[in-house]
């Protein structure tokens, strides 16, 4: 297996070290435009192996798309990041151009892979990558819903005092703080909805704090996060190469499901060795279909600014 990530920044770096702890590749390519950093990165890297026993190999490439080649996964954190007061929308213009390129340029030397993406504003980045590439719809899936989920298991799990990974629970729609829907009907804890032990008010505190639960942080760190996105980068890379059929929220295209077209929107779907295999029904009510509407028409305004960029 091999896998690339484009970008070196916070993000595209945790993300591959993510990948190398996990050993889920071979080869590992982490490539960036900035001279150097790339390079320096994989050989830092490269330096805790010993200590931590992974045997992973990790390449640096300062924009050298042919050391890409043949790759299986790819993910691109390209991108400016978003500072303090800003919306993921805003980066729009810049990261556009930037991530066309990229996806073009991995196109180019690696005709199979399966790409990731998570650079901002991620599900209009996911939906023109789908359209400068022509790759099959099951080959480009957005990350999203796998860090917002994350973020409104941990926020579930501070108030219950319980462990997330006893919980259930899923985040749909947009990757941003106004169009995202964390369902905390449908969130279980041990298969109990958790809602039989949350007040009305406690349930709004917890879905708002994960809605703004990136911007929270970036008015904290002064840039985007970091820790989190690459972890679930990762999972996301290990549930394809590992074939795991892991359901995670993923932006993908959908076709009629949930009922939206020409879009890449997050939805829970099956993830595999050939991307995502599958968009699972949950069944929204009409408050959470309402919710889900509205989100994709902040997307469709978001995906129609890419004409004019
Ligand atoms: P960063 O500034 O730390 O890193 C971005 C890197 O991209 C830089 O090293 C830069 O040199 C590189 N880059 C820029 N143009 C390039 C090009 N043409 N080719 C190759 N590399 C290029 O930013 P970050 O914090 O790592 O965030 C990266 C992106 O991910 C941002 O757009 C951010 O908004 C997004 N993000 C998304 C999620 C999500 O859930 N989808 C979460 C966090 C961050």
């Amino acid at each position: 297996m091999k896998v690339t990530v484009v970008g070196a920044g916070a993000v595209g770096a945790t993300v591959a070290d993510n990948i190398a702890r996990k050993e889920l590749c071979e080869e590992l390519v982490l490539l960036d435009i900035k001279e150097g950093v790339a390079e320096g990165k994989a050989l830092d890297m490269t330096q805790t192996a010993a200590l931590l026993n992974f045997d992973t190999r990790i390449i640096g490439s300062t924009n050298d798309y042919a050391k890409t080649a043949g790759s299986d996964v790819v993910v691109i954190t390209s991108g400016l990041p978003r500072k303090p007061g800003m919306t993921r929308e805003e980066l729009i213009g810049v990261n556009a151009g930037i991530v066309r390129g990229v996806a073009q340029n991995i196109l180019e030397h690696s005709p199979e892979a399966i790409f990731i993406i998570v650079s901002n504003p991620m599900d209009t980045m996911t939906y023109l990558t789908l359209q400068a590439t022509g790759l099959p719809k099951e080959r480009i899936i957005g990350m999203g819903g796998a860090l917002d989920s994350a973020r409104f298991k941990c926020y579930l799990a501070l108030e219950l005092g319980c462990s997330p990974a006893d919980l259930n629970a899923v985040v749909v729609g947009g990757h941003g703080d106004t169009t995202m829907i964390p369902l905390i009907r449908q969130a279980t804890w041990n298969s109990v909805p958790v809602t039989n032990f949350l007040s009305e008010e406690k349930q709004k505190e917890i879905v708002q704090n994960t809605m703004v639960g990136g911007a929270t942080l970036t008015k904290l760190l002064g840039t985007s996060a970091w820790y989190a996105p690459g972890a679930a980068g990762a999972a996301m890379v290990e549930a394809i190469v590992r074939d795991e059929k892991k359901l995670i929220t993923c932006s993908v295209k959908l076709e009629g499901e949930y009922g939206q077209n020409d879009i890449c929107l997050g939805v829970p779907v099956i993830l595999g060795k050939k991307g995502w295999e599958k968009i699972l029904d949950f069944q929204l009510n009409a408050d959470e279909q309402a919710l889900f509407a509205k989100s994709a028409d902040a997307v469709r305004s978001m995906n129609n600014v890419l004409q004019t960029v």
